[in-house]
């Protein structure tokens, strides 16, 4: 058995979704069950509906999402009804939002989660229509049962055994709604954005699936990001922990909570490009043959960096945590020298940064820089690499660092740079590691 996830990108349109159905049916014989998410984009677009609808303005943005989803389904050959139900179902819920003039978190849910319903459907129906025997299923009806955290919720530890037991009777090939749960009392849940990966994950903890194959638009991980650096390359083999420190520095691949549970078990997880399945993929798994390599390049915008000079500054950590723990603020980084300490976070903090940078002026005199980017190179036995740091500093020589950071995991070294340096630095590093 082997668990196939395609994300929004590989399901995005009536080719992309021809191209899906190929690609199971050319695995059919690993006993694929298959976890998709919402066509691409369709996710924020359900978000947009709702919000306009709770501003009273109607559901002309809810029926534009329907519209392209019977379009595909037309462009297909198939018949409309396969998503009645989930049509008029999210048309009530609009309007009932919209009567309301009123949107939680909990009614989002359920609205996002017709993205997957549909999706699965679909996709379902489209691997019939190629002779492929497969039925569409909704998570929360084979034992995807959460916790009731709106927006993120966690998986119970009885969802695994539910699953498996729902799927071992299923014949053909399952198409599982990625994303979506239900709690205890039926509400419908999300797994936090992205989740379909989670899901995915979930599946194949519950089945002992084989292999957990995550369909994407690259050609596996990548050396860095394609969109900086054109001639970023496939990385064959990558290790667990070196596929989560590349998450926890911005990598953007997998979603990194749902992810874990495979690795727990020690699935295989494989990433591919639906747009090129014969092309290079990546393979992740526990135990790698090259270590002692450079594995990506990966980086994080949005970062804050603050200043404090003050007098003892070992002494004043304690109220300096405080302070920030207080307004919300999760640190990366803290740096400390003889006269200054360095607060190093991301832009996402829920607190209030104003109110935090008044507080901590009565440890010292307090200055904050924004718009900084951390440039970390990953590997998992970076430090044993022969002349690493050497190589590293001649190629950011005039680069202006303003802090350097260890990673502690001894699996990465990284950089703060104004966000305008990224790019610069971060194709100066891929062309020393990889020569492109
Ligand atoms: N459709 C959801 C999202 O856009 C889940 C996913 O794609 O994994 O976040
Ligand atoms: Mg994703």
């Amino acid at each position: 058995m082997i668990v196939m996830k395609f994300g929004g990108s590989s399901v995005a349109n009536t080719e992309m979704i021809k191209g899906v159905a190929g690609i199971v049916k050319s695995q059919v014989k690993k006993k694929p069950i298959v976890v998709v998410s919402a066509l691409g984009g369709v996710t924020n677009d359900l978000i947009e509906a709702a919000t306009f609808a709770a501003n009273g303005s109607g559901t002309k943005k809810c029926d534009e999402i329907t519209g392209r989803h019977l379009a595909v389904i037309k462009e297909l050959g198939l018949g409309e009804q396969i998503i009645g139900d989930e049509v008029s179902q999210l048309r009530r819920e609009m309007e009932k939002i919209g009567a309301g003039r009123n949107l939680n978190q909990k009614s989002l849910d359920t609205v996002m989660s017709f993205g997957e319903r549909m999706s699965a459907r679909i996709v379902a129906a489209c691997l019939v229509s190629v002779g492929v025997n497969s039925k569409a299923y909704d998570a929360f009806n084979i034992g995807l049962v959460t916790d009731s955290s709106f927006g993120n919720a966690n998986p119970l530890p009885k969802a695994s055994s539910m699953i498996r037991r729902s799927l071992s009777g299923v014949s053909g090939v399952p198409v599982v709604t990625g994303f979506i749960g239900k709690d205890r009392v039926g509400n419908i849940t999300t797994l936090g954005r992205g989740g379909s990966d989670y899901t995915a994950s979930l599946i194949g903890m519950a089945v002992r699936a084989k292999e957990i194959q995550i369909w994407t638009n690259t050609n596996g991980v990548l050396t860095a990001d394609p969109r900086i650096v054109s001639g970023a390359l496939n990385i064959r083999d990558l290790s667990y922990e070196e596929e989560l420190e590349l998450e926890y520095l911005g990598a953007n691949t997998l979603h990194p909570k749902g992810i874990r549970p495979a690795f727990e078990k020690n699935i295989t997880v494989r990433v591919l490009n639906t747009l090129h399945p014969k092309e290079s993929d990546t393979v992740i798994k526990s135990r790698i043959n090259e270590k002692m390599r450079v594995a990506s390049i990966t980086h994080k915008d949005g970062m804050h960096i603050i200043l404090l000079r003050a007098q003892d500054p070992p002494k004043r950590l304690h109220d300096v945590f405080d302070i920030i723990r207080r307004h919300g603020i999760s640190i990366d980084s803290v740096l400390t020298s003889r006269t200054d300490i360095m607060i190093i976070f991301s832009g996402y903090y829920n607190g209030n940064i104003k109110d935090a940078l008044k507080e901590l002026g009565s440890v010292g005199k307090v200055s904050i820089r924004s718009g900084r980017a951390k440039i970390s190179v990953v590997g998992k036995a970076l430090f044993s690499i022969p002349g690493i740091s050497g190589k590293i500093f001649s190629s950011l020589a005039d680069m202006p660092i303003e802090a350097i950071s260890y990673g502690s995991s001894g699996m990465s070294q990284s950089f703060f740079v104004k966000e305008q340096h990224a790019g610069t630095a971060i194709r100066k590093l891929h062309r020393t590691f990889f020569g492109a």
